[in-house]
């Protein structure tokens, strides 16, 4: 007897007849003699409905009330399909995260699990029940609703699966699995039948969003087998594991991109000890993350320093910079808000050299001028101009020969 926890996304319970056919599935899972864990979304569209409504009463409501509010969505699924579930005849209870008791940290809208207790769910589950718990949510010391973050539903499925050791993780949604790139840029994408934590990571934190970034922490963190399917379509899904594919030979796994990029430089810097920290610290304090950092050689007493940020937070890191410009004697601040990042991805590059020449190669050939280069082990990101996209996301993708990588049905 195997136990699996299947986590179900919003557009999987988004109408009546959806949650139905989820109580279908699940049935099916219980009626082959396994164990199962639910975890759901909130219908897709709800939290965002609640946080709009948030905003009609108040500009800046406190996290905790936010919270408070944005977590009913979870609760009114978990209910919806166990009562679907009685209906086909299975025995089935919901839980709240407060009712699993789901600990968390007390940061509310990004909270953290500590611990999940499992005594009422085991209890459950060797009494023959199908236990189906809201998603996205928890509970701090004090008592006190929390939620993980958005999309957290993905964590919480994860996080069950390791405190009870499940031998599978499901995170079914509306694509079949993890793909080369995203389809809608590129439709010669081919879904990977595997890909590694690491790269899941790094393809999550790039722009790709299939997975919550922690989900995938905390998957690989305790070894939990995740595998992302379609709720909408037959197939084995994409297995996100520690162990490198034999079958897919491409030397990368995939490309991510992000289209929310800006970048500032600093010129004429004097080049001396805690410039960077002079430049980046009052970012850093205005709560303003900065992804790559560039700082030129310089060759007279002075540098060159180019970082980026989230488009959003681009003029209000532009007006901090201006002032730092001016306390540090520097020349000028030009920045740009029409810059995307497209990355290549893959375990592939630790064993092989000319990876990232081939790369820029592509890019030349199609007359692609790169502004930034940023490297990690099995990463090379580039930035470019957002015109750019789409055409740098395709030639990379046939350049690495992408589209012959052939899935399993
Ligand atoms: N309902 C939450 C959201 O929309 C959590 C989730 O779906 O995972 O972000
Ligand atoms: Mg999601």
């Amino acid at each position: 007897m195997a136990l699996y926890v299947y986590k179900f996304g919003g557009t999987s319970v988004g109408s009546v007849e959806r949650i139905k056919s989820v109580a279908e599935k699940v049935k099916k899972v219980q009626d082959q003699g396994d164990q199962i864990i639910v975890v759901l979304s909130a219908m897709s569209g709800e939290t965002n409905r609640l946080i709009a409504l948030a905003k009609q009463m108040q500009t800046q409501p406190t996290d905790r009330e936010m919270d408070v509010l944005i977590s009913t969505g979870e609760q009114v699924t978990v209910a919806l399909l166990c009562m679907a579930l009685h209906e086909l005849g299975c025995k089935a209870t919901s839980y709240t995260g407060t009712q699993v008791k789901i600990l968390t940290d007390s940061a509310f809208t990004k909270a953290r699990i500590r611990e999940i207790e499992d005594i009422k769910i085991r209890a459950d589950l060797d009494g023959g029940k199908i236990v189906v718990v809201a998603g996205f949510q928890g509970v701090d010391e004090q008592g006190n609703i929390t939620t993980l973050g958005r999309g957290g539903s993905d964590t919480t499925a994860v996080a069950l699966a390791a405190a009870l050791k499940a031998d599978e993780c499901h995170i079914y949604t509306d694509v079949d699995g993890v793909y080369t790139t995203d389809p809608r840029v590129e439709p010669k994408a081919r879904r990977l039948n595997h890909i590694t934590f690491e790269e899941m990571l790094e393809m999550a934190s790039l722009g790709s969003k299939v997975l919550q970034i922690r989900s995938v922490e905390f998957a690989g963190k305790y070894n939990v087998a995740l595998r992302v399917l379609s709720s909408f379509k037959e197939g084995c899904g994409t297995l996100i594991t520690y162990e490198e594919s034999q079958m897919e030979s491409a030397l990368i796994s995939g490309i991510a991109f992000n289209r929310d990029e800006a970048k500032l430089t600093i010129t004429g810097v004097p080049d001396l000890p805690g410039v960077a920290y002079k430049i980046l610290g009052p970012i850093a304090d205005a709560n303003i993350e900065v992804d790559m950092i560039v700082q030129n050689i310089a060759d007279d007493a002075t540098t060159d320093f180019t970082f980026t940020v989230d488009r959003n937070n681009y003029q209000r890191a532009k007006a901090i910079l201006e002032e730092s410009c001016v306390e540090l004697g520097a020349r000028k601040v030009t920045g740009d808000n029409a810059i995307v990042k497209v990355s290549i991805v893959g375990v592939g590059m630790r064993s092989h050299a000319g990876i990232a020449s081939m790369m820029f190669k592509t890019l030349a050939s199609e007359g692609i001028n790169i502004r930034m280069i940023a490297t990690s082990e099995i990463k090379i990101s580039v930035v470019v101009d957002e015109k750019y996209l789409e055409l740098a996301v395709r030639a990379l993708h046939a350049a690495f020969e992408l589209d012959q990588i052939t899935a399993e049905a």
